[in-house]
């Protein structure tokens, strides 16, 4: 016989484990072992291999996706702070060439400071020695002297009984007594002017006016002790009286006083300007223009508003400082400077220093809602503007100071809710690895399929070749008995009639075993190829399974064995093929005689009874074929009806075999509509039953009966 080629890794192998075992036995662990290490081989490449490199891409895939994640966050943070602060920029440079394109072109920065950015409130002219020269001008403290309570009591009755529309020549003669109790210059100047009303409201008019105009040419720059300037106290009484004489020349005299107070440079911390105008020209209104009116109106309302604002935050501008700053940058670009109430733009123009004030409640607070609208609601990112005393806010990605223009302040992009995004990476990276697990267990799962299928096609194959070499074996022994009984009858080598008996028996027994084996293989062929029918008619079982011992009877006989065989007279009529059921018993019979010792009894007894059969409690007649043989192991009994299949246990091996008969008499009992059954212990014997239906099942319970694929167990019956 040809031995098959061996690979070098066997060689090899074989004469590593050479020493101390043999050269076969060596061989023969070579090529075990070789297999073991192809299976590894095979198992290393097709799953721990791919596992590997799916479970590190999947772990790669999910760190690279967060730190994407990060940068992502990170840079939308950084575009969202850019964004941000580029539009501060924008704005506040924006406010810077404005102011610079005026001043180039020679026109004011002072009026209208909205125009030039909606946050500012103030504008500021020094001049090289830094004091304010535009639009305001400060006060002269030294003005301010008063003669005492007691000389302003005098003037303060005489004011009262003139208010109280008390006679104007008694209120004349009064102011006049005040005049000249008062010390101080500026009062003198109040009592005269107010004098100088009432002498008018008596109806002295050359008094009066004279009166009047004297306080204008002495003390018309001065102001009265509530800040009002006797100039434009005079002029606002001149007005009025000629509006009683003459109210169109009148209300264009009070035009013009508004006018002139608004030419005019008002003064900090002595705002009588705005009130003058304010009442010249609700006096004029109805004699008006009424687009000049509104103007007019605005802009005395602008400049008092400036001027509230300028005794407001003048004390924190430091001009000196400004002044420096700004000498080092190039004229009309600005410096910034952060006040407490004001956020202050500062820049030098030949030889002016200009100081621009924005409200810094209000800017910032602009600025802080334009941060929060700066990002998408639904962006896992916030901005917040933080001011310099402002508490560090938590979770920042990004952060940008808004120097030059607010020192110290910055806009800082925050996590909005870094909890929940870490519970949404920690979802994703579980879902990843759940998904990389899966795909490695399917991978290993498949392998393991794989083998176990290959492994039954092996045993499927194997069981077939096995089948071929038993049934050429089991032909050849009762052949070669024929043969050997026919030629010596034929040559005369049977002397005696008891030999030639003997001859003849066994042609005759052999020839029996000889068409039952073929009768099963032919069988076999006709069930697998689906062509196997059988004609159930009604009939005595009995007689069925009697036809069958007789067949056996010379087998039996031959191998000493005793049957014994209880078969009533009473059984009741079943349908079926008695051929096939003689078959079985025939199957049944030759494996208990096979199965068991020379000298054995095998008993045969057919019985009625109720048992559970198709998943009903039914009456059913029971062929019971019993042996006290080597019996069947546990694990055999799984799989001694699937086609091919043979005991692996040495003492059923030793007996020769099909691995047919079970399955060809389990499909028999199928197409019956019954069943057959088997309880058997190891080293005491086997019974096996055949279950039939007292009533012949309908075609469809009986079902179409099939041989299960090799290897793989179908519900066999009972144990
Ligand atoms: P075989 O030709 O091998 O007997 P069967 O299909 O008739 O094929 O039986 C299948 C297997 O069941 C046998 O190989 C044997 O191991 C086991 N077997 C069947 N009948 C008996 C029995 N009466 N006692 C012990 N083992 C049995």
């Amino acid at each position: 016989m040809a031995t098959p080629p061996r690979s070098a890794l066997t060689r090899l192998l074989s004469r590593l484990l050479a020493p101390g075992r043999g050269e076969v036995r060596a061989m023969e662990d070579a090529m075990h072992l070789e297999g073991v290490l192809r299976f590894i081989a095979v198992f290393a490449g097709t799953v721990v291999l791919p596992a590997l490199l799916l479970g590190w891409i999947g772990v790669h895939s999910v760190r690279s996706e967060e730190l994407d994640g990060q940068a992502e966050a990170r840079r939308a943070a950084q575009a969202a702070a850019r964004t941000f602060t580029d539009g501060v920029d924008r704005e506040l440079s924006s406010f810077e060439e404005a102011v610079e394109t005026r001043l180039e072109a020679g026109r004011s920065t002072m009026d209208a400071p909205k125009e030039l950015h909606p946050d500012l409130v103030l504008t500021l002219r020094f001049d090289r020695d830094l004091r304010l020269e535009a639009p305001f001008v400060m006060g002269d403290q030294d003005s301010v002297h008063s003669s005492g309570p007691l000389a302003m009591d005098v003037w303060r009755r005489a004011d009262a009984f003139a208010r109280s529309g008390g006679d104007p020549d008694e209120a004349a003669a009064r102011f006049k007594r005040a005049a000249a109790r008062l010390a101080s210059p500026r009062e003198v100047a109040r009592a005269d002017f107010d004098r100088g009303r009432s002498l008018l409201a008596a109806g002295h008019r050359q008094a009066g006016l004279a009166v009047l105009q004297a306080v204008a040419d002495q003390h018309g720059a001065q102001r009265d002790p509530w800040g009002f300037r006797y100039s434009d106290l005079v002029a606002l009484t001149l007005a009025s009286e000629l509006m009683g004489r003459d109210p169109a020349a009148g209300a264009r005299a009070l035009g013009r006083l508004v006018d002139t107070l608004l030419a005019d440079r008002w003064v900090v911390g002595e705002g009588g300007e705005g009130a003058v105008a304010r009442r010249a020209l609700s006096l004029a209104e109805p004699y008006l223009d009424p687009v000049w009116l509104s103007g007019a109106r605005g802009r005395v309302a602008r400049r008092s508003a400036m001027l509230f604002w300028a005794e407001e935050l003048l004390p924190e501008l430091d001009t000196a400082g400004a002044w420096a700053e700004t000498a080092a940058v190039k004229p009309g670009v600005a410096r910034w400077r952060t006040g407490s109430r004001a956020l202050w733009a500062t820049a030098r123009w030949q030889d002016d220093l200009y100081a621009y004030a924005f409200d810094l409640d209000t800017l910032t607070n602009r600025l802080r809602a334009d941060a929060m609208g700066s990002v998408s609601a639904d962006a896992p990112i916030t901005a917040l503007l933080v001011a310099p005393d402002d508490p560090e806010p938590a979770n920042i990605v990004e952060r940008r100071s808004l120097a030059p223009y607010l020192a110290g302040w910055s806009v800082a992009v925050i996590l909005r809710d870094p909890g929940a995004l870490r519970a949404e990476q920690r979802r994703r990276r579980t879902l990843r690895f759940g998904i990389v697990g899966i795909s490695v267990g399917m991978i290993a799962l498949g392998f393991m399929t794989s083998v176990r299928l290959i492994g039954r096609e092996l045993d499927v194959a194997r069981m077939k070749a096995d089948f071929a070499a038993s049934v050429s074996h089991e032909l050849r022994s009762p052949i070669t008995q024929i043969r050997l009984k026919g030629e010596s009858l034929l040559l005369g080598l049977a002397d005696t009639d008891q030999e030639r008996d003997s001859a003849y028996h066994v042609i005759v027994r052999e020839s029996e075993r000889l068409s039952r084996l073929v009768d099963n293989v032919l069988d076999f062929a006709a069930i697998e190829r689906g062509a196997k029918r059988y004609a159930l008619r009604p009939g005595d079982l009995a007689e069925s399974v009697r036809r069958a011992l007789i067949s056996m009877e010379s087998s039996l006989e031959f191998k000493d064995m005793t049957l014994e065989a209880v078969l009533p007279d009473d059984l009741p009529v079943v349908h079926h093929d008695a051929d096939a059921v003689a078959q079985c018993v025939i199957n049944l019979i030759s494996n208990a005689a096979k199965y068991s010792s020379q000298g054995d009894t095998i008993r045969v007894i057919a019985r009625t009874a109720q048992g559970l059969l198709n998943g009903r409690q039914q009456d059913i007649i029971e062929i019971s074929v019993m042996d006290n043989g080597i019996g069947i192991a546990a694990h055999d009994l799984r799989q001694i009806f699937e086609p091919f299949y043979r005991s692996r246990d040495t003492q059923a091996r030793r007996r020769k075999g099909t691995g047919i008969g079970l399955t060809i008499t389990r499909y028999i009992m199928e197409a019956h509509g019954g069943d057959i059954q088997v309880t058997s212990k190891p080293g005491s014997g086997s019974a096996f039953s055949l279950r039939f239906p007292l009533n012949p099942p309908s075609p469809s319970e009986r079902g179409t009966p099939n041989l299960s694929p090799p290897g793989i167990p179908r519900p066999f019956h009972g144990a």
